[in-house]
């Protein structure tokens, strides 16, 4: 066992959410731990040029955009470990958290930022080698491992816009890329298709199951055996690489007997704080958004989180997924704010003086009359 570490914030997760709530906590002077895996930064290390992150107007490579996130957050003394989390418990303050290299963490209080990871078919062929041809020409990352690819045949399936982005990115190296769909229309965007319909380099197989991929350790990806999903048919079709972009999953699987996720594993929040179902647990970034997945949405959302736990260490309520608000003392405010449950459960009200308002007090001083919708006569 390693030493024990205890801090009062803890964020799991070094992607733009981590680290703009290490930032803010650190700056704060909460000394965050930042622990993170061998991939730090996130997903946008694997990206080239990022366009749409404000305040670059010539856009930045995504490693450097990391870099200066992380120096950044090292500037107001945030420490990093670099290990896998692989066991929490959640039941009680300090959340203690375990490490693989055997680290035991407390925290006072837990930000989950461990952001999406790459889903795969789980098709023969596709497993990393030597089981599969995984890094021998099966990858979830153009960006990572396109340059190995220069005027080859390469297939992308998805019908998303990473697919479409990476069917892109690709036309750089391969002498020819086709994206091959489960269905016959795209869910990219429309800007997204309209690059890769019209790159010249670019070909589509439409309502197509990738069944296998084929070739052997010697050979590399030789080609993937295909069956049409209307007629049942099945074919081969030559190619050298694979590119797999079918969506990510979220990083949260080690935090699933503790913290109320959806069906695919994102991390429910309140909506109008980063809270999650168990006080001073935070969650930001990937990990909780299904929906806008930007850099600049997840670093938004780790600054929420941050700010939450500061509130929550300084004993002021913090909103919860059920409208409540909870204080790190254990006072329960109710939806309505009506009232405080105390944590021996004695019920007193929230009004100022304590007593509930006179009748009438929290009318509105003016109250505007609903325009007529009819014309005078
Ligand atoms: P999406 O979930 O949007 O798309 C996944 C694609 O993969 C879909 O076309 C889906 O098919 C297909 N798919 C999923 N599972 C399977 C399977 N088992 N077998 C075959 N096909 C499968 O994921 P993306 O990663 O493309 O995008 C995620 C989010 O990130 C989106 O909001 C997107 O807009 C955003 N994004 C934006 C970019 C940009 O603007 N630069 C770049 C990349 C992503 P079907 O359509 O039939 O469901």
């Amino acid at each position: 066992m390693k030493e024990t570490l205890h801090r009062e914030v803890v964020i799991v997760g070094s992607g733009p959410a981590g680290l703009t709530a290490a930032i803010y906590a650190a700056r704060a002077e909460l000394r965050p731990l930042v622990i993170h895996g061998p991939q730090p930064g996130g997903q946008l290390t694997i990206t080239t040029e990022v366009e749409n992150y404000p305040g670059f107007a010539e856009g930045i490579q995504g490693p450097e955009l990391m870099q200066q996130f992380e120096d950044q957050a090292k500037r107001f003394g945030t420490e990093f470990l670099i290990t896998f989390v692989n066991k929490v418990d959640l039941s009680q303050r300090p959340f203690t958290l375990w490490t693989e290299e055997g680290h035991e963490i407390k925290a006072e209080t837990l930000i989950v930022a461990s952001g999406a990871s790459a889903k795969w078919l789980g098709i023969p062929g596709e497993a990393p080698a030597p089981e599969g041809l995984g890094g021998l020409g099966v990858s979830a990352c153009a960006t990572c491992d396109g340059f190995f690819f220069k005027g080859k045949s390469i297939v992308v399936v998805g019908g998303g816009d990473t697919a479409m982005e990476e069917a892109t990115f690709l036309t750089r190296y391969a002498s020819r890329v086709t994206v091959v769909h489960r269905r016959d229309s795209l869910r990219a965007s429309k800007i997204m298709q309209d690059k890769a319909r019209g790159n010249p380099k670019i070909d589509f197989i439409w309502n197509a199951d990738v069944k296998e991929i084929l070739g052997t350790s010697e050979t590399g990806v030789k080609g993937i055996k295909l069956q049409d999903n209307k007629t049942g048919e099945e074919s081969e079709f030559a190619c050298e690489g694979v590119f797999i972009a079918i969506g990510h999953k979220p990083n949260t699987d080690v935090f699933k007997d503790w913290l109320d996720m959806d069906a695919v594993g994102y991390i429910k929040t309140a909506g109008v704080s980063m809270a999650t179902n168990i006080p001073g647990v935070f969650a930001c970034g990937d990990a909780q958004d299904s929906v806008y997945r930007q850099a600049v949405t997840a670093a938004g959302t780790g600054c929420m989180a941050a700010i939450d736990a500061e509130r929550f260490l300084d004993s002021l309520p913090v909103a919860t997924p059920t409208g409540e608000e909870v204080t790190i003392e254990g006072e329960v405010v109710s939806a309505d704010h009506e009232q405080i449950t105390m944590p021996d459960g004695e019920v007193v009200s929230n009004h100022p003086d304590g007593q509930p308002p006179a009748e009438g007090a929290n009318q509105p001083a003016v109250v505007y009359a609903r325009p007529s919708t009819e014309l005078p006569s």
